[in-house]
């Protein structure tokens, strides 16, 4: 349903459910009415703006008292919203919040849709498209090392990047368009130079291209597998990777969960187990298990854990496995050296082929600390490349930054073959534009409203 963009908002700030505190936030031209209507502050007097007052909250019909709260009004423009914000900082449970927020829109607000505080935010140019999107990052983050990325992101690092490339191509393209303009009055094009120049441009791109990977490592996990023949730990690995006693082992048969994928936290970098219920339920045709399961999950990952019971010799199916996961991202997990070691690790190097190897018993958690510090380091020098440690894109960004580079690349070959100025200010508009999207300098309303369908009500 289409929403008047001046109406005013309210909703449910906090997650709901218990908690100590619940937030029930409005915006728009009625905040302040709102909160003369519901509040009645415990010292009589006028609330400033930026002030938290202590008070009541009361029910305007009935002048019955429904909670004792905090209130805080924010007056346009220095809000998040860059409207009049009115936030009520309730008692945390359902009842409570649900019922200021019925009197907050009995009393002129209607409630708000997904997203549409940070979407006025945006609208309102408090925040640009991807700072928007660093919100909802933030909020979802699900490592300490994704929320500093979100962070950085909403400080407008990224922002601040891309636009400066696309300042500078707007430069060239004033130029480009002097010259289409005033051709007698002006010099002919340095078209060796305006190439170069172009090709710098390129380059920045490619570097923030880069991130793409690293960039959906911390939003979504990094996908990953644990494979290895039957009974040399896998699901206990995962277990203890995991932290707790979430899957059954094999000595224990009977409920198991069946989630088909477990996030693993190795040093702030989410690592997404995939098939566990694969790892949890084995068929008992060994070699099933061993390779064909093996192939299908490696096509799947881009990183591999190959779990390898170090108490025993390697045979055929260790060896089939470690075939089949050569030429992966991935490390080798030596497991059970509680029972002593007895593999030839001579042979295994070979089989190896260098991926770094690790000892560990996941029955007594020896070694996993070293594991997890393996893994992260393998990781940030194999398959991580944030822009500078600090900035990380996402699949729009990198849409966007794809169009503009291939348009910047159709520009340059045109200036290698000295082709005409208009002709080759199309494409510099072209990147120019795609740029500009990043930011949200330039974003058509379906992608705005794909963007801002993502959040939740209240955000
Ligand atoms: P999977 O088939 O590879 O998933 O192997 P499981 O995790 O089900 O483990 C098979 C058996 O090995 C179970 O009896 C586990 O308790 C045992 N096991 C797993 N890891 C270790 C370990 O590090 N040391 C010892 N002694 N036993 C282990």
């Amino acid at each position: 349903m289409k929403h008047a963009a001046d109406d005013t908002i309210a909703a449910i700030a906090t997650p709901l459910g218990v908690g100590g505190v619940g937030v029930v936030r409005v915006s728009g031209e009625r905040a302040k009415e709102i909160l003369a209507c519901l509040f009645v502050c415990s010292n009589g007097s006028m609330i400033d703006s930026h002030r938290m007052v202590h008070g009541w909250l009361i029910d305007p019909k009935t002048d019955l008292k429904v909670d004792e709260v905090l209130a805080c009004l924010m007056r346009s423009p220095k809000s998040y919203t860059g409207e009049n914000v009115v936030e009520f900082y309730c008692h945390g449970g359902l009842p409570v919040v649900q019922r200021v927020l019925a009197l907050a829109l009995d009393s002129g607000a209607r409630l708000a849709q997904k997203g549409e505080f940070t979407r006025r935010a945006f609208l309102n140019g408090k925040l640009d498209l991807a700072q928007a999107e660093a919100v909802l990052d933030l909020v979802n983050a699900q490592t300490v090392h994704g929320a500093g990325f979100a962070v950085r992101q909403l400080e407008g690092r990224l922002s601040n990047i891309v636009k400066g490339t696309r300042s500078g191509l707007v430069d060239m393209l004033a130029e480009l368009e002097a010259l289409i303009d005033f051709p007698d009055d002006l010099p002919e094009l340095n078209y060796d130079q305006f190439v170069k120049r172009l090709g710098g441009s390129i380059q920045e791109i490619d570097k923030l291209l880069a991130t793409a990977d690293s960039g959906r490592i911390y939003r979504v996990g990094l996908p990953t597998v644990i494979i290895g023949k039957p009974n040399v730990g896998k699901s206990s690995l995962l277990n203890t990777l995991l932290g707790e006693e979430r899957a059954i082992v094999a000595e224990l048969p009977g409920t198991t969960r069946d989630a088909i994928e477990e996030t693993v936290n190795v040093q702030g970098m989410p690592l997404r187990i995939i098939d566990t219920a694969g790892i949890r339920h084995p068929k008992d045709r060994a070699e099933e298990l061993g390779v064909e399961r093996a192939r299908k999950e490696l096509d799947a990952a881009d990183f591999t854990l190959v779990v390898i019971d170090a108490s025993a010799e390697l045979d055929s199916l260790d060896k089939a496995v470690l075939g089949r996961a050569s030429g992966k991202q991935m490390v080798l997990v030596l497991n059970k050296i509680d029972l002593g070691v007895r593999i030839n690790q001579n042979e295994l190097g070979r089989l190896a082929n260098g991926s770094p190897t690790f000892k560990v018993s996941a029955l007594t958690g020896e070694g996993i600390e070293e594991l997890k510090e393996g893994v992260f380091k393998y990781i940030q020098s194999h398959l991580f490349q944030p822009f500078g440690e600090a900035v990380v894109i996402n699949t729009r960004h990198k849409e966007c930054l794809a169009r503009a580079k291939e348009a910047l690349v159709r520009a340059s070959k045109s200036g290698s073959q000295s082709m005409p100025v208009d002709f080759i200010s199309i494409d510099l508009k072209g990147a120019v534009v795609a740029l500009g999207e990043v930011a949200g300098e330039m974003v058509s309303e379906e992608v705005i409203n794909t963007i801002f369908e993502r959040f939740c009500v209240g955000k």
